[in-house]
């Protein structure tokens, strides 16, 4: 079992107090406003909107995840892994291409470096990645979104040893998939849909005050350290009252999926995610009254409750709601530097829709100049 190192006031692990930082203008990062954005979100409720998708459209998307994810995490360590390190990568890549034990020990040393992304992030654990002749082999115990786990040990693999693409097979037996990846000499037509994504300090974002209180000691923020809790043994963590399991991944990341998939698959996939994560929000409402520590109050509706309701939204990273307006039945809600526009409309109106009882319609402004407003009214 790992030695787990934690705060000795708050009890975060080292690995989350080194590697993220949550920002009262509603963001995560690492500390010092460096590195990608990272947002936060339950599994089974990411895992509704890829399923639901799947269902709606009636085509499966695993590969498209899988390719697409192999792009992104080119990118992730093209910014988030500094020059020397990735030049020494690439070089020793290309260098030891013959041998298969120097490649072993490649393996070795990036697996050591992946899993200790993935034990913050929660994605779960790797085993016995492999070189085959033609490609990779591993184990994924835990996944916490298969294609995406796939995706990315693949995509790190793919990076140091330069091949563009693969393909992928995989069995999943008792939360163990493993999976084989053929590389491919051709770029995926998938690469498309992914840019080098910005980092902290070059981004204009908008100010909020999310009312974080942080540790003394670690610097995390009091309010996360209540709210999830780390198991590292098993790279996953979870919401400490309801016991949800969450993952955390690059903002672009999730982003660059819903994108892709809106390209391959048609402009209707933000209004599925409206629904998708409606329904979701409903479907778990008492979880997420919990989330936000209003387990026994009794919403009626006004600006207060869905004040506390939305705090979840920045401690996922999503940006933050500073303005919450009720004007008549309608609710309007302002969010500076929203992560993605129609998952918060989702959120927002699935609130509105379980405290109201009543069915809606949402709209949203594009946040082009960093914030969008929703709104909700109902239908
Ligand atoms: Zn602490």
């Amino acid at each position: 079992m790992k030695k787990l190192k934690k705060c000795e006031s708050c009890g975060v692990p080292n690995f989350v107090s080194q590697n993220l930082f949550w920002y009262q203008n509603g963001m995560i990062a690492k500390p010092k406003k460096k590195g990608l954005f990272i947002v936060s979100i339950g599994v089974e409720e990411l895992d509704n909107l890829y399923k639901g998708i799947e269902k709606k459209i009636g085509l499966p998307i695993d590969r498209l995840i899988i390719a697409t994810k192999i792009a992104i995490t080119f990118q992730f360590i093209e910014v988030e892994f500094p020059d020397a390190v990735r030049r020494m990568l690439r070089l020793l890549g290309r260098v030891i291409k013959r041998s298969k034990s120097l490649k072993n020990l490649m393996i070795k040393i990036a697996l050591k470096r992946e899993r200790g992304l993935l034990d913050f992030l929660g994605w779960g654990v790797v085993e016995n990645i492999k070189m085959e002749n033609s490609g990779i082999s591993a184990e994924l115990i835990n996944p916490a979104i298969l294609p995406l786990m796939i995706g990315g040990t693949s995509g790190s693999m793919q990076y140091i040893f330069g091949h563009p693409s693969a393909e992928a097979n995989w069995e999943e037996k008792e939360g163990v998939a493993k999976i084989s990846m053929k590389f491919l000499k051709k770029e995926s037509k998938l690469a498309k849909y992914v840019h080098r994504p910005l980092t902290y300090s070059e981004t204009n974002l908008l100010p909020g005050e999310a009312d974080y209180h942080y540790c003394l000691k670690c610097g995390v923020s009091m309010e996360i350290a209540e709210f999830f809790r780390w198991e590292p043994e098993k790279a996953s963590f979870y919401q400490k009252k309801t016991g949800k399991r969450y993952m955390s991944m690059s903002t672009f990341n999730f982003n660059d999926i819903f994108k892709m998939l809106e390209g391959e698959l048609g402009k209707e996939i933000p209004k599925i995610i409206v629904d998708l994560e409606k329904e979701y929000i409903k479907k778990n409402f008492q979880d997420i009254k919990t989330e936000a520590n209003l387990e026994r109050g009794e919403l009626k509706g006004e600006e207060e409750d869905y004040r506390a309701l939305l705090n979840i939204i920045s401690i996922k990273g999503f940006g933050i709601a500073v303005e919450i307006k009720k004007q008549g039945k309608d609710l309007k809600v302002r969010i500076n530097n929203p992560g993605n526009e129609a998952y918060l409309a989702g959120i927002i109106s699935g609130m509105y829709e379980a405290i109201e009882k009543t069915e809606t319609q949402v709209q949203w402004l594009p946040s082009t100049e960093g914030y969008t407003i929703i709104t909700v009214s109902p239908k």
